[in-house]
């Protein structure tokens, strides 16, 4: 038998629900900030990650799956920032709209140790404004990551916030890590020791205590900011007050990826567990538009992970839901050869006038096929024998009050289109 990918899932009816209403709900608060949709490709070229996550990082040292063909290198997307930012260059939106808000939905590949929260295939939810530096936008984009997790009815999350500062500034807090850390390395964790030659903001973030402790007393808050970078984050930290979303600001948030600059932000939920906390993140990211080919414009953008959030709302509902389907079906019941075809123009008419209908393709028994009807959670059933043919009626039993009445077959999409409208079926 074969099994699935460790650190993949199958997502299956009951559970796709859950999923679907995410979806939808974020649909909903992205089109009231107008956002709109933008699907990207599953791979890229992974010249593309490399160049704009940077060399150095984790995702493109260890976590990409990559196929090689012939001269090509190709990579299932880690992340959406950066195919995003291709297609705004590529398709010349930066001429066309110059500024856009676009979101996006959809799997995201990392090759990753699996547990609970971490899959090598894990679903994003996304958003990037392409075209603008203002930090208006940073509060819009942060206070929109609010109004979804609000509409998501998740609670118990903190919105952290920090500023990298611009190129230079980031420069800057690179030589003061150097300087006061370099007599400390033999003190870093293992992973701190590789990331003081790689990527040594990436200590900034560290979970483990003892680096922690040495971060907590290096004291550099917003020392290596410019006074521009510190006006923009005074600007965005008091909008936000303004709107009343509630942030925590921290030193020490960092993020992963080389692109970021300015304002950079992740959502924690507790109940989440310390490896894997990040409901969430986001940030700047005003160099790479540029880096890649473009304008020099700013940006700024940020993902939740599905799983995640789903996690977190069942948290919340102190249990996994699963949901039954059904709603409005109705369950065809046909006894014998010609009932049965006959059954399959009455299926064809009711689905083709909107209505959810569907029969026994299993030549159930009378017993069986009510059970079926019950388990699939069908609001009615029709059912169709030799007797109900030769009056030209069906047999339709209400599911949810057992109620039975003959119904004329030529009426029956009128008869459930009227069941349906009538207030209170759902
Ligand atoms: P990142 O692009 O790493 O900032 O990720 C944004 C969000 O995606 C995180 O906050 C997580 O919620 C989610 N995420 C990232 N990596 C994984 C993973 N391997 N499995 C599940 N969710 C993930």
């Amino acid at each position: 038998m074969f099994k699935r990918v460790p650190g993949t899932k199958d997502i299956l009816p009951g559970e796709v629900e859950a999923w679907q209403k995410l979806e939808t709900l974020s649909r909903n608060i992205f089109s009231t900030h107008n956002y709109r949709e933008i699907r990207p490709p599953l791979i890229e070229d992974a010249s593309l990650f490399n160049r704009s996550l940077g060399e150095s990082t984790e995702i493109v040292q260890k976590q990409m799956f990559l196929i090689k063909k012939e001269e090509d290198v190709y990579a299932l997307r880690p992340e959406g920032t950066a195919s995003i930012v291709r297609a705004y260059i590529e398709n010349n939106l930066d001429k066309t709209h110059g500024f856009v808000k676009l979101f996006y939905m959809g799997p995201m590949f990392r090759m990753e140790r699996p547990q609970k929260g971490r899959l090598r295939q894990f679903h994003h939810i996304g958003c990037e404004a392409l075209g603008s530096v203002e930090p208006d936008l940073d509060i819009e984009m942060i206070s929109l990551a609010d109004s979804l997790l609000k509409a998501y009815a998740i609670g118990g999350y903190t919105i952290v916030i920090n500023s990298l500062g611009c190129a230079e500034d980031k420069l800057a807090l690179n030589r003061m890590l150097q300087e006061k850390l370099s007599s400390r390395t033999g003190e870093l964790c293992e992973d701190c020791k590789v990331r003081f030659q790689r990527n040594i903001l990436r200590i900034l973030d560290c979970k483990h205590e003892q680096c922690r402790a040495i971060v907590n007393s290096l004291d550099i808050r917003d020392k290596y900011l410019c006074e521009a970078c510190k006006a923009h984050f005074t600007y965005v930290r008091e909008g936000l007050d303004l709107l009343g979303v509630a942030c925590e600001v921290s030193p020490h948030l960092v993020r992963g990826l080389d692109y970021y600059t300015r304002t950079v932000f992740e959502i924690k939920h507790g109940q989440l567990g310390p490896q894997q906390d990040a409901l969430g993140a986001g940030g700047r990211y005003d160099t790479l538009v540029k880096q890649l080919g473009g304008p020099d414009t700013g940006a700024i953008g940020f993902a939740f992970g599905v799983e995640r959030l789903l996690l977190a709302a069942q948290a919340a509902d102190g249990a996994e839901s699963r949901q039954p389907a059904g709603g409005n079906l109705v369950y065809l019941i046909a006894l014998g050869a010609v009932a049965r075809k006959q059954g399959m123009n009455i299926l064809a008419n009711l689905r083709s006038s909107g209505i959810a209908a569907d029969t026994d393709y299993e030549a159930k028994s009378l017993k069986a096929a009510m059970r079926k009807a019950n388990d699939l959670n069908a609001r009615w059933v029709v059912l169709l024998g030799d007797n109900e043919l030769q009056e030209k009626v069906a047999a339709v039993k209400d599911m949810r009050n057992s109620t039975q009445e003959k119904v004329n077959l030529s009426g029956l999409s009128g008869y459930f289109k009227g069941k349906i409208n009538e207030a209170g079926t759902v």
